[in-house]
C-alpha cells in the first residue's frame, strides 16, 4: 500500500523539489563543516612552462563527508546560492596564507611560489575582499606580491563598478588578478584594457581536447595574443599531456597547471613536490 502513495506522490513531484530539498541538505552539512573547519585545502603546482620551474599553486576547495569526497561541482554552486560561499572563501584565504606560511618555515626561508586563491563573484558583490585579503597577509606574514586572486568575468558582469573598485584595492595591496575560465563568460572584451588584470588563465574545455582541434588551437592562439599584446600573462588549465605543455610553450603561453604536472596535492604533498622540482 506504501508503495503505491510513494508512487503517486512521485508522480505529482516536480523534479525541481527533489533537487531543492537535496540542495537544502547539502546546504545544511556544509554550513556545519564550514562551522567546524572540517574543509581542508588542496593546493595543484603553476608551472613557468619556459623552464618547468614551480611557480606557484592554486588553493581549491575540498570537502569529505562521512568518507565521501563531495566535489567543488557540487558544493559550490549550493555555497553561492546559500551565502556560504561568504565563510568559505574568508576561511579559505586565510587558510591559503596560513599553509604558506608554514611552508616558509619549513623551507627556512620564504619559498619564492605564488599562491592563487579563488574567489567568487558573490563575495566581490556582497563581502569586502580587500579587507579580508589585508588581515589574512597581516595573520599569517606573507608578502602580498604572493598572492593572486582568481576572478571569474561574472565577478565583472554583476557590477563592474564594485568590480574595479575591489581589483584596484587588491593591486594597491600588492597582490595580482588573474581572470579565471577565460573565454568561457560573454561579457564584452573592453573591461580587459580597464581593469587591473594581470593574468588570463585560459579555461580548459578550450585546452583539453587541443591537439585535435583545430578551432581550439585558433581560441588559445587568439586569447594568447591578446593577452601578449595587452601585456598580460597567461596561465593555461588542463594540461594533461607532454604534448599540450610543448604546444602551449611554442605558442607563447607562460604558465601551466594540469594532470601533466600534479594532481591538487594536500599541503604536505604540495610541499615535497615543490622540494623535488626546485632540487631538480
Ligand atoms: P577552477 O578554478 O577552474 O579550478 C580548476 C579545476 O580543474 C579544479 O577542479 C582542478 O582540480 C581541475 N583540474 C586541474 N588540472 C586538471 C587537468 O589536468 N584536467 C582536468 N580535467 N581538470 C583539472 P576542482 O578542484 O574540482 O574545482 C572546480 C571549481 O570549483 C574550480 O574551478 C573553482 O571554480 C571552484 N572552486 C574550487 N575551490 C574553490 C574555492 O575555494 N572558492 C571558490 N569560490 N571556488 C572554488
Ligand atoms: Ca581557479
Ligand atoms: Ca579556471
Ligand atoms: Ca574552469
Amino acid at each position: 500500500k506504501r508503495a503505491k502513495t510513494t508512487g503517486a506522490t512521485e508522480l505529482y513531484q516536480p523534479r525541481a523539489l527533489d533537487i531543492a530539498r537535496q540542495q537544502f541538505t547539502i546546504e545544511t552539512c556544509l554550513r556545519r563543516a564550514i562551522e567546524a573547519e572540517r574543509l581542508t585545502l588542496a593546493y595543484q603546482p603553476v608551472i613557468e612552462l619556459r623552464t618547468g620551474r614551480v611557480c606557484g599553486f592554486e588553493a581549491l576547495a575540498r570537502w569529505r563527508e562521512g568518507g565521501v569526497d563531495i566535489p567543488p561541482s557540487t558544493f559550490i554552486p549550493v555555497a553561492e546560492e546559500s551565502g556560504l560561499v561568504l565563510p568559505l572563501g574568508r576561511w579559505a584565504l586565510a587558510e591559503a596564507m596560513r599553509t604558506l606560511g608554514s611552508w616558509d618555515r619549513r623551507a627556512g626561508a620564504p619559498m619564492p611560489v605564488s599562491m592563487a586563491v579563488n574567489v567568487s563573484a558573490i563575495q566581490v558583490a556582497r563581502d569586502d575582499v580587500p579587507a579580508m585579503l589585508e588581515d589574512a597577509i597581516r595573520a599569517h606574514k606573507v608578502a602580498p606580491e604572493r598572492i593572486a586572486l582568481e576572478l571569474t568575468e561574472s565577478a565583472i558582469v554583476a557590477d563592474p563598478d564594485r568590480a574595479a573598485k575591489a581589483m584596484d584595492a587588491v593591486r594597491s595591496i600588492g597582490a595580482t588578478i588573474a581572470l579565471d575560465d577565460f573565454g568561457t563568460g560573454y561579457s564584452n572584451l573592453a573591461y580587459l584594457q580597464r581593469l587591473p588584470i594581470d593574468v588570463l588563465k585560459i579555461d580548459k574545455s578550450f585546452v583539453t581536447g587541443m591537439l585535435g582541434d583545430r578551432d581550439k588551437v585558433a581560441i588559445v592562439r587568439a586569447i594568447l595574443s591578446l593577452a601578449q599584446a595587452l601585456g598580460l600573462g597567461t596561465t593555461a588549465e588542463g594540461v594533461e599531456t607532454p604534448e599540450l605543455s610543448q604546444t602551449l610553450a611554442a605558442l607563447g603561453c607562460t604558465l601551466a597547471q594540469g594532470y601533466h604536472y600534479a594532481a591538487p596535492l594536500d599541503a604536505d604533498a604540495a610541499f615535497a613536490y615543490w622540494s623535488r622540482n626546485n632540487s631538480a
